[in-house]
C-alpha cells in the first residue's frame, strides 16, 4: 500500500506555523499518526524540502514547548516534510505538484490553509491535474465567503470537484474539548437534560472577547468586522449545539442535522428589529491591562464604520427554546480574552428559605472555553453552622476542570481536527447547509443595519463595549456575565 499523504497549502503561512505544524507534530509524537504518512507542503515560496524542513523546525521551536522538542521526535517528524512550490492562481504549476504526489504514495487529505480567494483556483488545478478524485478529503478554512451569495459561489465550485462528504469546512471551535465536552455534559447525564428549555433556563449568554486590535490584520478585518469574522460561524456552533435536541448517535449526519435545525430556527433580525436586537461598536483609545492603546481608526489610519463589537438578543423560534433569549456578545480590545457560555437558569419556584434570611441565587452552569478550559457549576449549598442567626446558603462552584479529566497534556484543537480528517470523520466539520443557514441570518442583520442606517458606536478600548450592550440585556433585567 503506498503511503498516505497531507497536501497543505499554505504551508509557509500563519496557520500552519502556529497551529497546523505544531498540531501534526504533537499527533506524531504521540504515534497517532499513520505509518509513513507524508505531509507535503505547498506555497508559492521557493523552497525545496530541506529548506521547509528548516521553516517547520523553527515553527516547532517557537510554538512547541521546549520540553516536547526531544530531538529524535522532531527528526522523524521533519523527516515526514517534503515541499512543492505552486502559485495557485498559476494552473500550469500543478503539474510539478501532481508528479511530486506520485513519486511520494497516494494522496488522501488536502488542507487549504490559503485566503479564500485562492479556493476556486486552487480547486481546478488539482482537478485538472487528476488530483481531487479517488476519495481525496478537502479541508477548507473560515472565513467560507462574506455573505450568503459569496458562499454558495465557494460552496458550489467546491462542490463540481468534491462532493459534500469529502467536504471538511473547518470551524476549529468544533475542535476543542470542552465545546466536546458540552455535549458529554447534555446528552451524558441525566441531570441537566430535564431542565435544558424555557422551563428551566432563563437566558444563555455566548462571549467571545479578545483583547487584542488589529494584529497585522487590517486588510482581512476591515470590511469584514466583528459578526461576519466570529458570530457568523464560531458563535452560532455554540449556540447550535447548546440549543440543539438530542442526537440519535454521535455521528455526523445526526449532529449536523440537529445543529441546521437550531440554526433555520434562528429567529431573523431584519430592518424591523436590527435597532432594538443589536448593538455596534467600534473601539477607540484606550487603555487595556493597564497599557494605552490607539483606537482601530489610529491603527487603520484611515476613517472606517467596520464594527469591532458586536452584540445581539437572538431567540430561538421552536418549542424547547420559547421566549428564553440567547444573548451573544463578541469584541476586540475588550477587557480580558475569553471565550464562555453562560446558562442561566432560572430561580426555585418558592425559596423556604426566605423567611430565614438566606438569599437564593438562580444556579448558573458556566463553561469556558478560553483562556482555561473549565466547566463550572454554581450551586446553593449551606454554609456550615448552627444558624442561630438564620440560615445562611452560599454559591459555590462545582469545576469539572479539563486538569481533573486529562491523562496528558492539553491538545491543540486542530490535532483532533485533523486526526479526523485522516480518518475521514466529518462529525466536527461543518456542513454546507449550515454555513448557509449562518450566512443567512448574517445577512438579514447587516440588511437591517444599513436599512436603519447603523453605525458602530465608540467605546474604550478596556471597556465591555458601548453602554448600549449593556442596555441590551439590562433591559430584561440580565446583567453581562464579566
Ligand atoms: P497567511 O499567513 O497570509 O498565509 C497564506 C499562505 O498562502 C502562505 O503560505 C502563502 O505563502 C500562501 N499563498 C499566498 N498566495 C499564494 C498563491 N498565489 N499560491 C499559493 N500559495 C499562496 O494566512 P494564514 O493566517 O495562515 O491563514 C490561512 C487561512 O486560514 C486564511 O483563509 C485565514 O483566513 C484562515 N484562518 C487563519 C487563522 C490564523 O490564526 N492565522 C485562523 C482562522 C482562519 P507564499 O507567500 O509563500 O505563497
Amino acid at each position: 500500500m503506498p503511503h498516505q499523504i497531507l497536501l497543505l497549502f499554505g504551508a509557509t503561512g500563519d496557520l500552519a506555523q502556529r497551529m497546523l505544524l505544531p498540531s501534526l507534530f504533537g499527533l506524531d509524537s504521540d504515534g497517532l499518526l499513520p505509518d509513513g504518512l507524508t505531509i507535503l507542503g505547498t506555497a508559492r515560496s521557493t523552497l525545496d524540502d530541506t529548506g521547509f524542513r528548516a521553516e517547520a523546525q523553527s515553527a516547532l521551536n517557537k510554538y512547541v514547548d521546549a520540553d516536547r522538542l526531544k530531538p529524535e521526535l522532531v527528526e522523524r517528524f521533519l523527516a515526514r516534510l517534503h515541499y512543492v512550490p505552486v502559485d495557485s492562481t498559476r494552473p500550469g504549476d500543478f503539474a510539478a505538484l501532481a508528479d511530486k504526489v506520485r513519486e511520494l504514495g497516494r494522496l488522501s487529505a488536502i488542507f487549504l490553509s490559503t485566503a479564500p480567494s485562492l479556493f476556486e483556483p486552487t480547486i481546478a488545478g488539482l482537478d485538472a491535474t487528476g488530483l481531487a478524485g479517488d476519495g481525496v478529503r478537502l479541508a477548507l478554512e473560515k472565513p467560507l465567503g462574506h455573505d450568503l451569495a459569496s458562499s454558495r459561489e465557494i460552496n458550489d465550485a467546491v462542490a463540481a470537484v468534491f462532493p459534500e462528504d469529502r467536504t471538511f469546512r473547518i470551524d476549529h471551535y468544533l475542535g476543542k474539548e470542552t465545546v466536546q465536552n458540552l455535549l458529554a455534559l447534555r446528552f451524558g447525564n441525566l441531570l441537566f437534560e430535564p431542565l435544558w428549555n424555557s422551563t428551566g433556563i432563563d437566558h444563555v449568554q455566548i462571549t467571545v472577547s479578545e483583547t487584542v486590535g488589529l494584529e497585522g490584520r487590517v486588510g482581512f478585518y476591515e470590511g469584514t468586522g466583528a459578526l461576519r469574522d466570529m458570530v457568523q460561524n464560531h458563535m452560532l456552533q455554540l449556540l447550535a449545539l447548546v440549543a440543539m435536541e438530542p442526537p440519535a448517535e454521535f455521528a455526523a449526519t445526526a449532529i449536523r442535522d440537529e445543529k441546521v435545525k437550531v440554526l433555520r430556527s434562528l429567529r431573523r433580525i431584519d430592518r424591523e428589529t436590527a435597532a432594538s436586537c443589536t448593538v455596534i461598536g467600534q473601539y477607540g483609545a484606550g487603555a487595556v491591562s493597564g497599557k494605552a492603546v490607539p483606537g482601530y481608526v489610529d491603527e487603520l489610519e484611515k476613517p472606517s464604520e467596520t464594527e469591532t463589537f458586536v452584540a445581539i438578543k437572538a431567540h430561538i423560534d421552536n418549542w424547547r427554546w420559547k421566549g428564553v433569549p440567547f444573548y451573544l456578545r463578541t469584541g476586540k480590545r475588550l477587557p480580558s480574552r475569553q471565550s464562555e457560555i453562560t446558562i442561566q437558569f432560572k430561580d426555585v419556584p418558592h425559596s423556604m428559605f426566605a423567611k430565614r434570611g438566606a438569599i437564593l441565587q438562580p444556579n448558573t452552569l458556566i463553561i469556558r472555553l478560553q483562556p482555561e478550559e473549565n466547566i463550572r457549576l454554581l450551586l446553593m449549598a449551606k454554609q456550615p453552622g448552627l444558624d442561630r442567626d438564620g440560615i445562611r446558603l452560599r454559591e459555590v462552584p462545582l469545576d469539572l476542570g479539563h486538569n481533573a479529566l486529562a491523562d496528558g497534556r492539553r491538545r491543540i484543537a486542530y490535532e483532533r481536527l485533523l486526526l479526523d480528517l485522516l480518518a475521514g470523520d466529518p462529525t466536527l466539520f461543518v456542513r454546507r447547509d449550515e454555513v448557509e443557514a449562518q450566512w443567512e441570518w448574517i445577512d438579514a442583520i447587516r440588511d437591517g443595519w444599513t436599512a436603519n442606517g447603523m453605525t458602530p458606536r465608540r467605546y474604550g478600548a478596556g471597556s465591555w463595549g458601548p453602554s448600549a450592550a449593556i442596555a441590551l440585556t439590562e433591559r430584561d433585567g440580565v446583567s453581562w456575565h464579566d
